[in-house]
């Protein structure tokens, strides 16, 4: 299995529109952070997670010819804004979309026109298809779970795939509930916003405190703000977790 970080920043994006800040005017790409979205890949299945502003150009850029399906964490701007450049993957048969029935009802009030079958008419043809947490689901060759967690006092999805997890815009992970579907992880990839404690998001030390029990062979960053560089917190944490950074690839 291939996973590409297709953003890693958060809602924001980085650089802000009109800051001036170190991280903001950062000359290191991985400084550069579009909204956040993971590819997962392996021989015959390809899905992406969440489809942001930038959808369209993190097609572009990792050069992205097919789409199995999408998983969507939640119904925020920065995770589903760029839904309509699903289009393209939708002319010979609708995109199937996998999220909580919550979160599916508000990605079609945003988007209602998607759900309808005018085939040829230029828009999204999307099936929507509700899971539930911790029932496995697959896509072509991939299993996935889905793991309930509460981002401020929002109930969202992050999803177990194979032996990675990717949870972001998370402020609990509710560990209680679910520690046995985390077990064993290669990756662990966690939405940790800045060092500052936030009302809806982990901050790094949280972030790592939160899943420590676990165990995950790898810890990684995702959704971060231009607080704190990618060389800052690398070497913060080193041995313990890393920052994701857009374009990151990694085998597992
Ligand atoms: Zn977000
Ligand atoms: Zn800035
Ligand atoms: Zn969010």
């Amino acid at each position: 299995m291939k996973l590409t970080f297709l953003g890693s920043g958060t809602s924001h994006g980085i650089p802000v529109i009109g800051c001036s800040c170190d991280v903001c005017q950062s000359t290191d790409e991985r400084d550069k952070r579009w909204r956040s979205s993971l590819l997962v890949e392996n021989e015959d299945t390809t899905l992406v997670i969440d489809t942001g502003y930038e959808f369209r150009l993190q097609m572009l850029r990792a050069k992205i010819k097919k789409l199995d399906g999408v998983l969507y964490t939640h119904a925020h701007a920065d995770h589903l804004m760029g839904l309509d450049d699903l289009r393209v993957f939708c002319r010979e048969q609708n995109m199937d979309i996998y999220a909580p029935a919550g979160i599916l009802n508000s990605i079609k009030k945003t988007f209602g026109y998607a759900f309808n079958a005018f085939p040829g008419l230029g828009i999204p043809q999307l099936n929507a298809n509700s899971v539930e947490p911790h029932v496995p689901f697959r896509i072509g060759s991939l299993e996935i779970i889905p793991i309930p967690v509460k981002h401020g006092t929002y109930d969202i999805s992050g999803y177990r795939i194979g032996n990675i997890a990717y949870i972001t815009d998370v402020s609990d992970i509710q560990i209680e509930c679910n520690r046995d579907y985390l077990q064993n992880l290669d990756i662990l990839i966690i939405g940790a916003l800045r060092e500052k404690p936030h009302p809806t998001h982990y901050s790094f030390s949280e972030a790592i405190s939160a899943t420590k029990e676990l165990k995950a062979k790898r810890v990684i960053f995702t959704h971060m703000n231009h607080a704190t560089s990618h060389a800052v917190i690398a070497e913060r944490y080193k041995g313990i977790a890393e920052p994701a950074y857009d374009m990151l690839t990694l085998e597992v």
